[in-house]
């Protein structure tokens, strides 16, 4: 196969697509070249910042593209219905990422309770703030909401677990009055923003946000919210207006409505703890996702 891969894969899986006797070409194409681009490649290997939608997949449409693989959970850069109208899959790599993510959201967790990301950048700037910084809090004995109890969402549930949080989970899919695998129980979304101290968003990307200021007002006074699903999941002028009117105590964010974001007024407000969409970006993970798609190449070239 010719194998397109625009945004970066892991070492080691790529030298064993090469011995596989594939054709692997590594360059990224800005969107309005990509479409021709893909003509002449079987599969196209994507991450988060390439983007594949109708124009490109109409002009890959009229060459051999065959796959798009997204290396990674989320498909919302790819026109999914659009590729199966042109007969191209699309497939993911589901598995590989939710340690490292859900470990990103606890970090952030950690983070929010004990300013340490602002902390950090006062020190850095030569300051010794650390009056400012007394009146951190203990995860042990907090409840921890989680929306979209899925893959990630589980895992955050299991390591919060293990420090002394209380778990409770809402998903779409989920009856609440139900008991997840694990023993969390499905509440109803409104019953998580009334009790959870701190609230974890994993949902896949919606069409409107699940955290907005209808559901922010329904919060806890000083709860803790974290996102590390999709930017669109989390209304962000109605989370600075919380975090200013000190409703929302804090906020730990990873993810963006536009990225690379330009809200500066919430990327540097004093109580949000802000990485630039770096959760699947570990060693471990990227590995895995690599494998992954060595796995895919593999069912697809037979
Ligand atoms: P998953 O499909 O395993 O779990 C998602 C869960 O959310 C499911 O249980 C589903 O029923 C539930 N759900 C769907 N829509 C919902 C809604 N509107 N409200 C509440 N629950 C809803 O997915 P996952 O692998 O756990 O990934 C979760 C999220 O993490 C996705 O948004 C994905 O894009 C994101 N993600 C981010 C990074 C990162 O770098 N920050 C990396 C990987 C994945």
């Amino acid at each position: 196969m010719r194998i397109l891969v625009t945004d970066g894969m892991d070492k080691k899986a790529l030298a064993q697509l090469r011995e596989m006797g594939h054709e692997v070409v590594e360059q990224f194409y800005e969107p309005d070249q990509l479409g021709a681009a893909l003509r002449d490649f079987d599969a196209v290997v994507v991450r988060s910042k390439t983007k594949v939608r109708a124009a490109q997949i109409d002009e890959a449409a009229k060459g051999r593209l065959k796959l798009i693989i997204r290396g990674g959970v989320g498909v919302d850069n790819i026109d999914v219905g659009h590729a199966a109208d042109c007969e191209i899959a699309v497939r993911n790599t589901p598995l590989a990422s939710s340690e490292s993510v859900a470990e990103l959201a606890l970090a952030h967790m950690l983070s929010c309770a004990r300013y340490i990301s602002h902390a950090g950048y006062t020190m850095r700037s030569g300051l010794w703030e650390k009056k400012s910084y007394g009146k951190g809090f203990e995860l042990n004995g907090k409840t921890l909401g989680i929306i979209g109890y899925g893959r990630i969402g589980a895992t955050l549930g299991r390591i919060a677990k293990a420090i002394g949080m209380k778990i409770m989970a809402y998903g779409v899919h989920h009856e609440p009055g139900t008991v997840a695998r694990d023993g969390v129980p499905y509440v109803s979304l409104d019953e998580l923003l009334e009790k959870s101290d701190f609230i974890s968003v994993h949902a896949p990307f919606a069409e409107s946000p699940i955290v907005n200021a209808e559901s922010i007002a329904k919060m806890k006074d000083g709860v803790v919210i974290i996102n590390t699903s999709r930017g669109g999941n989390v209304d962000e002028d109605a989370l600075l207006a919380a975090l200013e009117s000190g409703k929302v105590r804090a906020a730990g964010l990873d993810v963006w409505a536009s990225e690379p974001t330009s809200n500066s007024a919430l990327y540097s407000h004093p109580h949000v703890s802000c990485t630039p969409h770096i959760g699947a970006a570990t060693v471990e993970a990227q590995a895995r996702i690599g494998q992954e798609i060595v796995e895919i190449i593999k069912e697809y070239s037979k």
